[in-house]
């Protein structure tokens, strides 16, 4: 089987994605890249987390040509390809549909530097435009909007996130969905956040590095 053990680490972090809350149903995708191979394994289009098998997950190229894998892949492959093509730093994609950093993403604002973990992200979490799911228009967006981080706001959709590891990709994407929350329960309670200065985030970015 190729991708034997990225296929059961995405097959994996699926199942807890499904079961942390980071998506309802069938929403979110994820996927993992071995740049010796050059090959990603990625997750069915619209399919029961709960049911998911190694087999199930699909071996893709870049070039969007199927490998391995009985079903069709996500319908946000380009929104994985797109990092694994421009950015080397990153092998692992996590695309969720959590509550808090969606509802953030449907307000197109952006998630500010209001508590130390959004140097997981390496700062502020910026809101990429609107465009359809599963198009390259969307795929543009989130790499542009992600310049400089390892996690980005889709408006009126969701939260991507990408890092050297699926752990580390999936624990972005939960340190943001937590700040997400912490910013709207601020918010709702009349109150404006104080966001932490530029100086203090690269002070915890070089931290984060050392601790990873
Ligand atoms: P897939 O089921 O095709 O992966 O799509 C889910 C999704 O989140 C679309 O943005
Ligand atoms: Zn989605």
């Amino acid at each position: 089987m190729l991708l034997e053990l990225e296929r059961n680490a995405v097959v994996r972090y699926a199942k807890k994605m499904l079961t942390t809350g980071l998506v309802v149903g069938t929403g979110g995708n994820i996927s993992i890249f071995n740049r010796k191979e050059n090959l990603l394994a990625i997750t069915p289009g619209s399919r029961n987390y709960e049911e998911l098998t190694p087999e199930d997950i699909m071996v893709m190229s870049l070039d969007g040509k199927v490998h391995e894998g009985k079903g069709k892949p996500s319908s946000e492959l380009q929104l994985h390809t797109v990092f694994y093509k421009n950015r080397p730093d990153i092998h692992a994609v996590v695309h969720t549909h959590s509550f808090y950093a969606s509802s953030l993403a449907c307000m197109n604002r952006e998630l500010p530097a209001i508590h130390y973990l959004i140097a997981s992200a390496e700062g502020n979490v910026r809101c990429a435009p609107y465009a359809t799911f599963g198009t390259s228009e969307l795929a543009k967006n989130a790499l542009e909007g992600m310049e400089n981080r390892k996690s980005v706001l889709l408006a009126n959709h969701g939260l991507v996130s990408g890092a050297r590891t699926i752990e580390q990709a999936f624990s972005i994407a939960s340190n943001i969905e937590f700040i997400a929350g912490l910013y709207l329960t601020a918010l709702a309670a009349g109150q404006t956040p104080t966001i932490l200065s530029p100086e203090e985030v690269k002070n915890l970015n070089s931290q984060f590095t050392a601790y990873h």
